[in-house]
């Protein structure tokens, strides 16, 4: 473990207490909104709790900005995004330190996730300018039927704190791409890299004012889905979230895209790598704290290699460091909150008392949780039925094939599956039987790429896929227009 000395650069007075409305930060009457170190719990500055004005004043403002953004040449807004991934790529470092600290990041995963979001500015850059739309042939003489990808409007980005840099920047780079103007309404827990940040970048790359507008604080989300000039609602966070968003946009027949949770499994066969599925298995579970949406939830693994998985899971597990990722250089940080290591420690006791059995970690020092091996894992646990999010492999042991696919696909979610086994046809045919959004043959459950689409079904989300092509999909609708020619011989 090595100690990391370097000074916190206190957060810009600008940011402090402000809400970003047409290009310029401004005070807000709203309460401030303490924002905290995740390890240490040391307030690191306040956001503002954006109000009813607030709210109303960026949509109205984003509804306006857009009709001009639009209209902007696509060279243009493809310039502008390029500059952004410069902009964002110069400021690694201050983003690294705030992500570290109000997101409670690793330095990897920080890093990680900006460099995965300069990705995204460089991939909207390009998708402002790739084809959008079709010729298709008439049925009438004379007529030219084109069919137009023109940008939904107004976009309310609603975001979680867990890769807060990376989770607005995959849905807002595309969508200014585009042509659309969004309102982010970042996590609570993280609104300074997750949305304020954000916009300094945003700003300085040449976005017009009013395209992008950042509302901080709870009250914003609601009022988003609420509003009548918003014209599409992207969310990412808890599936029960997702729930009460859907029902609230249903009768105002709002457009609305889901990105959930997940309780993902990885499936390891008898003939797997036992040590590449240990040390991937190890990776999805315990990265980030587990607290990610494609982590590994559930470990499913034939009996012929269970104990030698679990004993080398368990040994990848003891072997984690743990701490403040701001003061040294540790494998895990601190979870979001101590009530998240509480609900995760009482899934855990639950589950033993259930007859599960704790193999490895299973304490808690505050906010720091021990990366934490249970094996005799089955259905109606709480460990194997719901999303732990949190640094806790469970493992479930299965005597064939056909147990393992039934497990899996036993739950109301959809988003990741992994199948370890050297035999790539046995592999992938089970890979094949599995139904979940991605699925990953001989690597762990938490992969990520952003051309490649990105979502889950059932429970995990609904909507369109982000990522590459399908963020046209995603962030444009379908016109068709027609073009009669009165001479048309
Ligand atoms: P959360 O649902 O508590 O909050 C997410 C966001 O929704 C926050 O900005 C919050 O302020 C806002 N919000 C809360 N109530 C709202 C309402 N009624 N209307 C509108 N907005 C509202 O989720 P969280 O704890 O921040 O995030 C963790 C969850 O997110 C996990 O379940 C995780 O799996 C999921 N997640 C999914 C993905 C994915 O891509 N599928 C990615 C990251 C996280």
């Amino acid at each position: 473990m090595t100690i990391l000395s370097h000074a916190f650069a206190p957060l810009a007075e600008s940011l402090q207490r402000a809400v970003f409305i047409d290009g310029r930060f401004q005070p807000s009457d709203g309460a401030p909104l303490p924002v905290t170190d995740k390890a240490t719990g040391e307030v690191l500055g306040h956001a503002a709790i954006a109000t009813s004005v607030d709210i109303d004043r960026a949509v109205t403002g984003a509804a306006s900005a857009q009709r001009d953004w639009y209209r902007t040449p696509a060279t243009e807004r493809a310039a502008i995004l390029r500059r952004g991934g410069e902009i964002l790529t110069r400021e690694a470092a201050r983003f690294k330190d705030v992500l570290v600290r109000e997101g409670g990041a690793t330095g990897p995963k920080a890093e990680g996730e900006i460099a995965a979001s300069v990705i995204e500015f460089y991939q909207a850059a390009e998708l402002a300018t790739t084809p959008l739309g079709e010729v298709i042939p008439s049925g009438q003489r004379g007529r030219v039927n084109l069919v137009e990808r023109r940008p939904v409007g107004v976009v309310g980005l609603i975001t979680a704190w867990n890769a807060p840099v990376h989770i607005a920047m995959r849905v807002l780079a595309p969508a200014i791409a585009l042509g659309n103007a969004v309102v982010l309404k970042p996590a609570p827990e993280t609104p300074f890299t997750g949305g304020l940040m954000l916009a300094e970048v945003l700003a300085e790359a040449g976005v017009p004012g009013g395209v992008v507008q950042v509302l901080p604080g709870g009250p914003a989300g609601p009022a988003l889905v609420e509003h009548s000039q918003v014209d599409m609602i992207h969310f990412t966070g808890s599936e029960e979230t997702g729930r009460r968003i859907n029902v609230a946009a249903a009768p105002l027949l709002k457009r609305v895209a889901l990105e959930l949770g997940g309780n993902n499994a990885t499936i390891v066969l008898a003939d797997a790598d036992v040590d590449l599925a240990a040390r991937c298995g190890a990776a999805s579970s315990f990265g980030h704290q587990g607290q990610v949406c494609i982590a590994t939830g559930r470990h499913i693994v034939l009996a012929d290699v269970a104990e030698q998985y679990v004993a080398k899971l368990s040994e990848h597990a003891a072997a984690l460091t743990i701490g403040d990722p701001f003061v040294s250089d540790v494998d895990l940080g601190p979870m979001v909150s101590t009530r998240q290591v509480d609900k995760a420690l009482g899934m855990l006791h639950t589950s033993v008392a259930q007859g599960a059995r704790l193999v490895e970690g299973g304490t808690a020092d505050g906010v720091f949780l021990r990366p934490t091996v249970v094996d005799r894992v089955h259905p109606g646990m709480p460990l194997h039925d719901e999303e732990v999010f949190a640094p806790i492999a469970p493992v479930t042991v299965v005597d064939s094939v056909d147990d393992a696919v039934a497990i899996v696909n036993g739950t109301r979610f959809g988003l990741s599956t992994s199948v370890f086994g050297r035999d790539l046809d046995t592999a992938w045919t089970v890979a094949d039987r599995i139904r979940t959004g991605m699925v990953h043959v001989n690597d762990g459950t938490a992969l990520h790429e952003s051309q490649v689409p990105f979502g889950g079904t059932a429970a995990s989300g609904l909507g369109d896929d982000l990522g590459g092509r399908s963020n046209i999909d995603l962030l444009t609708e379908r016109r068709w227009t027609s073009l009669q020619r009165r001479s048309a011989s």
